[in-house]
């Protein structure tokens, strides 16, 4: 069962930032308000998340850590209209092949908290009584201990905790709801209070973005035949010399996708001189149906059932914001 797991793991666990991510997305599925993110050494001595979500029955914490056990997809058509960020059933197991993991949990209905490990080459899950409040706390320590080679390719400590906070501002624009906390070697590195009004979703978008961006931002939002964009585009005043404040979301997911990319980059290109970046947080939402999330493991790519549909919407959107501003 290890090593199933941990060539599953060799998609979905590429270094510390992407166990985050995972970590993350799950309290985030569980419904949370606040994740705390602990650090240490650059991930690859701890990753401590967390999170004051629905919590795991102590019946299903070890499920919870084997392989293709999701809480999330009931049936085939779940798998259609995806809204949670989980659904593999893959992290846990994945993460816990490669790491030593527990897992601590109380649902707010059950009266105390349970804890769960998976250990040696059968992975058998040992569970016991612990103490926690409602929610869950995920704890990897030692990350690829049994894979030398994948220990390897670890970067610095600097390099790796970098890979953490881009992971972390990615998911705090997509969340404003939430609040984040995230620590390194003991130390609060990053903190965003939840937001909930325009003013503090500001706030949020300076912290990550920077003060200047949002001084030199449009703000869009424009809806069309079931497609909705908004967020903000950086103006054409605010050149960048490197392409390095592109988030785009769909459906709440983060994304890394070419076809929102390109669109974007085309609207600016076609207004503007070649040798800048454009800079943005754009949202898309669509129906659930009218995209395919299942395309890589790590979820941060997607297929639009209307691909040329969408990026002709968002280069339109961008284009006439774009130019009005021009005008
Ligand atoms: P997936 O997210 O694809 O369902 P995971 O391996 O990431 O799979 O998680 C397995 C299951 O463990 C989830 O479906 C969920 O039921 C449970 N789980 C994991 N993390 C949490 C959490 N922080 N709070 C509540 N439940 C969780
Ligand atoms: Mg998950």
């Amino acid at each position: 069962a290890r090593l199933a797991n941990q060539i599953a793991a060799g998609e979905v666990v590429e270094r510390p930032a992407s166990v985050v991510k995972e970590l993350v997305e799950n309290s985030i599925d569980a419904g949370a308000s606040t994740i705390k993110i602990d650090i240490e050494k650059g991930g690859a001595k701890r990753i401590r998340i967390t999170d004051n979500g629905q919590g795991i029955a102590q019946a299903e914490l070890a499920l919870a850590l084997s392989r293709h056990a999701t809480s999330k997809i009931k049936d085939l058509d779940d798998l259609e209209a995806i809204s949670s960020l989980g659904f593999r059933g893959e992290a846990l197991a994945s993460i816990s092949s490669v790491a030593r993991l527990t897992l601590t949990s109380k649902p707010a209905a059950q009266a105390s908290a349970w804890q769960a490990s998976a250990e040696g080459r059968d992975m058998a899950v040992s569970v016991k009584p612990a103490a926690h409040p409602d929610g869950t706390t995920i704890d990897v320590s030692d990350l690829f201990f049994n894979t030398p080679a994948r220990r390897k390719f670890l970067r610095t400590e600097k390099t790796e905790f970098n890979h953490i906070e881009e992971v972390i501002k990615r998911i705090a624009l997509a969340h404003f709801e939430i609040s984040f906390v995230l620590s390194h070697n003991h130390k609060v590195v990053k903190q965003y209070r939840a937001a909930n009004t325009s003013a503090q979703r500001s706030k949020r978008i300076a912290q990550v973005c920077g003060q200047k961006f949002i001084d030199h931002a449009l703000e869009i939002d424009c809806q069309h035949d079931g497609l909705h964009l908004y967020g903000w585009i950086a103006q054409p005043s605010f050149y960048r010399a490197q392409n390095d404040l592109c988030y785009s979301y769909v459906n709440e997911r983060m994304m890394r996708d070419k076809l929102i990319n390109h669109a974007i980059r085309q609207a600016y290109a076609d207004l503007l001189p070649s040798d800048s970046y454009p800079a943005f947080v754009l949202f898309l939402k669509l129906d659930f149906r009218e995209v395919d999330v299942n395309v890589h493991p790590a979820k941060h790519e997607v297929r639009f059932h209307q691909g040329r549909y969408v990026h002709d919407f968002i280069y339109s959107v961008c284009h006439r914001a774009l130019k009005n501003e021009l005008a």
